[in-house]
């Protein structure tokens, strides 16, 4: 039972070249799921890519990388004193607050390599100007390899970072979520400060059409309408083909994401793709012979039943049938890189 990705080698790694060639100074982001990945994938992408510097969301994820990728690593993170970290000279810590930045400095043997992360209008982690102005004028004991600013999706990036720079005397950014004509555009205005780019989705999952999600179909019995089927006993409603194809809870299928959807039509459309119709059916990721079909039940623990009506010729044990699912929230068993 394998859900598995399967990836254009070829395509997905000129497209890698291309994005880090537009974006100079990239920083790719490794984290999570490994963008549906593995982060140990990305690892040794990241390695192949020639890079110089890893991103990870945490600690744990630092550790998984040292083990596949030599340069260094930026945990993305911030620092704080429960954390109980393994001392290495590999390790860029993020602080974001002065009293971390003390409390490191006091922990660490050997001044600690630290990113300064500002407070932008995200609002997750960070020092306002004034405090992250303060705390890097009284910055002793550590290396400063920068300043970070984590930014919203959107536009609007290149007049806040710019603000930061303004403010904040320093040489070396970090920064998240820039296209790569905002990043053309802050080198243009700021010629003498080195801005790196995080990137994560786009440079990963930049080129969809690198990336096919495809799920094995490990059985096929007929139905007739009427028929109880599942852990539930529901009735299916017609004749068809119940389908049992890999893919499951623990994958992540059927659960969704919150819909970012800021419209009502936008939410009428993620619920249309993702949601249930008035009596209560929920409409499956799998697709076979060209359409979503319907879940007879909730996903199971690795597995899901979907029925295929009447009319349509059910495909073959073994066979493969596409997936439509979100990278970011779908844990494959395999990943198949050609
Ligand atoms: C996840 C993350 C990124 C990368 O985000 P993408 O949207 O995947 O490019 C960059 N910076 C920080 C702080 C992050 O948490």
């Amino acid at each position: 039972m394998t859900l598995r990705l399967h990836v254009d080698g070829p395509r997905w790694r000129r497209h890698l070249r291309r994005v880090a060639d537009a974006r100079p100074g990239l920083v790719p982001v490794a984290k999570g799921n490994g963008y549906g990945f593995t982060v140990a994938n990305l690892a040794r992408r990241a390695a192949w890519l020639g890079s110089d510097l890893v991103a990870v969301g945490t600690y744990a994820e630092a550790v998984e990388v040292g083990r596949r990728f030599d340069g260094d690593i930026l945990v993305l993170e911030p620092w704080r004193p429960f954390r109980a970290v393994t001392p290495s000279r590999r390790l860029v810590h993020t602080v974001s607050r002065p009293a971390d930045l003390a409390d490191l400095t006091a922990a660490a043997e050997d001044a600690p390599r630290v990113v300064l992360e500002g407070l932008t209008s995200m609002r997750r982690h960070g020092m306002p100007v004034g405090e992250l102005r303060a705390a890097l004028g009284a910055a002793r004991g550590v290396r400063v390899e920068g300043v970070a600013l984590h930014l919203p999706l959107g536009d609007g990036h290149v007049d806040e970072i710019d603000a930061w720079i303004d403010q904040v005397p320093h040489d070396r950014w970090f920064v998240s979520h820039a296209t790569e004509s905002e990043l053309a555009a802050l080198r243009a205005r700021r010629p003498e400060v080195s801005i790196r780019p995080r990137v994560g989705t786009d440079l990963w999952l930049g080129d969809r059409g690198a990336l096919a999600a495809r799920a094995v179909v490990t059985d096929v019995h007929p139905v007739e309408r009427g028929d109880r089927v599942g852990y539930r006993q529901r009735r299916v409603r017609g004749s068809g083909h119940l389908l049992v194809v890999s893919g499951g809870t623990a994958h992540g299928i059927g659960l969704e994401a919150p819909t970012p959807a800021a419209t009502t039509r936008q939410r009428a459309v993620s619920l249309a793709k993702g949601g249930l119709d008035a009596t209560g059916r929920a409409l499956s990721p799998f697709v076979v012979a060209g359409k979503q079909r319907w879940f007879v039940e909730p996903p199971h623990m690795q597995i899901s039943m979907v029925f295929l009506p009447a009319g349509t010729p059910p495909p073959a044990i073994g066979d493969e049938v596409d997936v439509r699912v979100r990278f970011t929230t779908t844990l494959f068993d395999e990943v198949l890189i050609s």
